[in-house]
């Protein structure tokens, strides 16, 4: 342990050395593409774990798009003395019908119909490969939804750098 005290004082991994990064993008299709080119030009080309970090980002970006609707992503990337964090902030509008108050048929239909036919099981387990894949390559993975957003957060080690 040689740290420089006192340089970082703000919260979250320690950036020194290292760098930050961070844009929002909107959430369609091309959403990975213009984040892997984007990390690309950012990561240097000797970091270990850079391919499997844009993989990483573009497999949720592909995720948002496919289930979040529209809306936008922030994406922050952390690179410290050898480790890189990934901080995906997915800003969705509510998904799904606004349930009709007073009338209990009328919402248990909805509920019945939000429910019933929804993803075919294929989609689930592409997705399940999908998110298995990006959990095996990261050494630390959380991701935590909430009514108007989501966020995950990971993180990857040994990449070689700053050390
Ligand atoms: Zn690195």
């Amino acid at each position: 342990m040689n740290r420089t005290p006192a340089v970082d004082s703000q919260v979250g991994p320690s950036t020194s050395p290292g760098w930050t990064a961070e844009r929002t993008l909107p959430v369609d299709l091309r959403a990975g593409t213009a984040a892997r080119d984007w990390l690309r030009g950012i990561f240097g080309s000797s970091c270990r774990v850079r391919d499997e970090f844009l993989l990483v980002v573009s497999e949720l970006l592909g995720n948002c798009a496919e289930h979040g609707g529209d809306g936008k992503v922030s994406l922050s990337v952390v690179h410290g003395r050898n480790r890189v964090w990934g901080r995906l902030v997915h800003h969705s509008p509510p998904i799904g019908k606004p349930v009709l108050r007073g009338d209990v048929t009328a919402q248990t239909e909805l509920l019945l119909a939000a429910a019933g036919p929804a993803v075919p099981v294929e989609d689930l387990a592409e997705d399940g490969r999908g998110l298995f894949v990006v959990q095996m390559l990261c050494a630390e993975y959380e991701h935590v939804s909430g009514p108007g957003s989501s966020v995950t957060e990971w993180a990857m080690a040994d990449c070689g750098c700053f050390r």
